[in-house]
């Protein structure tokens, strides 16, 4: 019902390594922080500090014991927020044009304003990257962080997302990947960079680096199992990812 952009002129995202994600938490935190403090309605919470607290967030890290068939089992940390996809069905779903795909970089957004809270764009987001904000009444999502990265009021190292500035272990990664001399697109090219679920068809403009082999004696990643290149139907790593967020 809210047309899509057919073409961007760039390709703005982030590249998240899986390798290097230690599970800390800290670029959730630092996303909460400055999409609460800034752009747009405060990312509530509910009962904080009750038996069963709940509230909004823009990204979070889910983590996971993957147990291979031999060697011993290993924590995968996989950070999730919404991945601006090319083909989005947040975007077409929407009834009232608030969900939204910026032509000059791509980000998709929600025009507060104009969301009625109906609902539709987290139910057709297969990632489920959207959530509802149950003070506001408004769909939030990952902005990329839209009133730091073009704004000329902070220091310019700053004029990157929350979460790729805070993180401690440099697993997070910000920049053009409509562009193939980006440094972030040279990193998915050297690594192996992937899409998630890409059987959905939505492209995700966002990629994620596998985790290396972790056995320095044979060479041999204890994930190996999961890691098998992705054919017709995901299958290896994407798989699992597959059938881990099903369960989310
Ligand atoms: S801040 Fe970095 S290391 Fe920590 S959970 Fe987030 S992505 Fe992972
Ligand atoms: S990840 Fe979900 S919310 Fe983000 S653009 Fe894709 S479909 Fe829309
Ligand atoms: S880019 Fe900004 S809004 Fe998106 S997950 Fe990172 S800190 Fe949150």
């Amino acid at each position: 019902m809210t047309d899509l952009p057919e073409t961007t002129d760039r390709k703005m995202g982030l590249v998240i390594d899986l390798d290097t994600c230690v599970g800390c938490h800290a670029c959730v935190i630092s996303c909460k922080g400055w999409n609460t403090e800034n752009y747009g309605a405060p990312l509530s919470d509910q009962e904080p500090y009750g038996a069963d607290p709940s509230g909004t967030f823009l990204n979070r890290v889910h983590s996971y014991e993957v147990q291979p068939e031999t060697g011993p089992a290993q924590l995968v940390h996989f950070p999730k927020s919404c991945l601006h996809c090319e083909d989005a069905p947040c975007v077409t779903v929407c009834p009232t044009g608030a969900s939204y795909k910026r032509t000059e970089d791509g980000i998709v957004l929600v025009n507060e304003s104009d969301c009625i809270g109906c609902g539709l764009c987290a139910w057709a987001c297969p990632y489920g990257a959207r959530e509802m904000d149950a003070a506001e009444g408004v769909m939030k999502k990952c902005t990329l962080c839209v009133d730091r990265i073009y704004n000329d009021n902070l220091p310019e190292e700053d004029r990157v997302p929350a979460c790729v500035r805070t993180c401690p272990s440099g697993a997070r990664h910000f920049g053009d990947l409509g562009d193939p001399d980006s440094a972030v697109s040279q990193l998915v090219a050297e690594r192996g960079g992937m899409d998630l679920m890409p059987e959905q068809g939505t492209k995700p403009v966002n990629k994620y680096l596998p985790p290396r082999p972790r056995d320095r004696w044979t060479d041999q990643s204890v994930l190996a199992p999961f890691l098998e290149p992705v054919a017709e139907e995901p299958r290896g790593f994407l798989a699992w990812l597959d059938r881990a967020l099903e369960t989310l």
